[in-house]
């Protein structure tokens, strides 16, 4: 099949006027002119897209759908830890059924704002066999908490393991250092050599008063509610991660320092946490959340620092608990706004870097002969510069392919 647009941007090279991409099975075989394109494969079956711009499908790097439907329910409050109690009490309503019907929604606007692929934290893997099947790529990540329970980690991953492990693409993710223990950490580390893991990490002003003052409403609150807070004082977050993980060290297999983590947020860092970070080889791969982030007002991101450091950073919608919607064209947008950067390097950040993170930097995210066909197409107007055409687009999207098959962008899952 040859699928024809107005331009194709490949994120391997030059945008290709009039291009055409090739694409036969689950795979793109070729990319190029349409004129030569259609030339060496004649006779196969050809989708004129017309006026639009053909694109790597979006990834969204970090997302929670079990939270849909909690769209707009919790206003912003006055701290970290008001917004926790607000969504626990939120959580503490919803029952299984509103869950599936909150992750199967979620699919739904996903898909229909160009997203192809999709880390996605659930608290719930044993609901994962009740939903709809999702039409787009999905890394399943169990989102572990053990703060009550620490001595029972091994069962807690152990556990997930085995309800994700018939799923194409999982990982684990032990929610965040205040709520997960450090034997957790150091069980998701060991639970599979080729394990993506991901985490919340230095999130909030509240977060860093906790670890390094032992003081502050999430100390309080967490102390209150029987958490050992031996841990807190002294430290910063991220040092305390790092701490937790000298014992272990994991980094990917075949790589010599591309870690194994995806941190999510890292807003929170002590000039001491730089020191420490550019003394360190690893180089994580960093997720940001512009729009959940100004929801709450955390500190400002350390985008160019991150960078200068050699960490990758991609985007993320986080859940709609403190978003407005799944729509990662939004969230390009809401980065654009805070940060001096290219509309080409913000669109990187939601393809290229995404794939990177998820250790898919050789199968999504570009347009190239051997990668996933997951494509998407957008209208493109003559004269304005393509990629900034891109980053502000509002619209629901109209055509989209995943492994190589035309998916109905604003159709249930199927
Ligand atoms: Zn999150």
């Amino acid at each position: 099949m040859i699928v024809r647009a107005r331009a194709v941007v490949t994120m391997n090279g030059a945008p290709v006027e009039n291009g055409a991409v090739v694409v036969s099975g689950d795979r793109i075989v070729d990319v190029g002119k349409f004129s030569e394109v259609s030339a060496c494969y004649s006779g196969e079956e050809i989708i004129d897209l017309g006026e639009q711009v053909l694109l790597p499908g979006l990834i969204n790097a970090h997302c929670h759908l079990d939270y849909t439907c909690l769209r707009g329910k919790i206003a912003p409050q006055k701290s970290f830890t008001d917004w926790i109690c607000a969504i626990n009490a939120a959580k503490s309503k919803l029952s299984p059924q509103d869950y599936i019907t909150s992750i199967n929604e979620g699919f739904i606007e996903a898909k229909r704002h160009g997203t192809t692929t999709i880390a996605n934290l659930t608290a719930f893997p044993e609901l994962i066999r009740q939903l709809a099947p999702a039409s787009i790529r999905t890394w399943w990540f169990a989102e572990l908490i053990d703060m009550r329970s620490p001595d029972r980690a091994n069962q807690l991953v152990d556990g997930a393991v085995e309800l994700l492990e018939s799923e194409r693409n999982y990982g684990l993710a032990p929610h965040a250092l205040f709520t997960a223990s450090k034997n957790l950490y150091h069980r998701c580390e060991e639970a599979a050599e080729n394990l993506l893991l991901t985490t919340h990490l230095a999130e909030s002003r509240e977060e860093m008063e906790m670890f390094r003052d032992a003081s502050g409403p999430l100390y309080e609150f967490l102390e209150r509610i029987g958490r050992d807070m031996g841990d807190c004082g002294g430290r910063t977050p991220l040092e305390r991660f790092l701490r937790i993980r000298e014992s272990s060290n994991r980094r990917f297999p075949g790589t010599e320092n591309e870690d194994a983590w995806l941190l999510a947020h890292l807003n929170e860092l002590a000039e001491s946490d730089f020191v420490l970070l550019e003394k360190m080889n690893a180089k994580f791969h960093v997720a940001h959340s512009p729009r959940s982030h100004h929801y709450f007002g955390h500190t400002r991101f350390p985008f160019e620092r991150l960078c200068a450091i050699g960490f990758n950073v991609c985007l993320g919608t986080d859940s709609l608990a403190s978003n407005k919607s799944l729509s990662l064209f939004a969230e390009m947008r809401a980065f654009q706004r805070n940060e001096q950067i290219s509309p080409e390097k913000i669109f990187e950040m939601a393809t290229v870097k995404a794939a990177l993170a998820l250790r898919q930097q050789n199968a999504l995210g570009r347009v190239r002969p051997g990668f996933r066909a997951d494509l998407i197409a957008i209208p493109c107007a003559e004269s304005r510069d393509l990629f900034a055409e891109i980053v502000a687009f509002e619209d629901d999207i109209g055509w989209m392919m995943v492994d190589g098959k035309t998916v109905e962008p604003s159709s249930p899952c199927k």
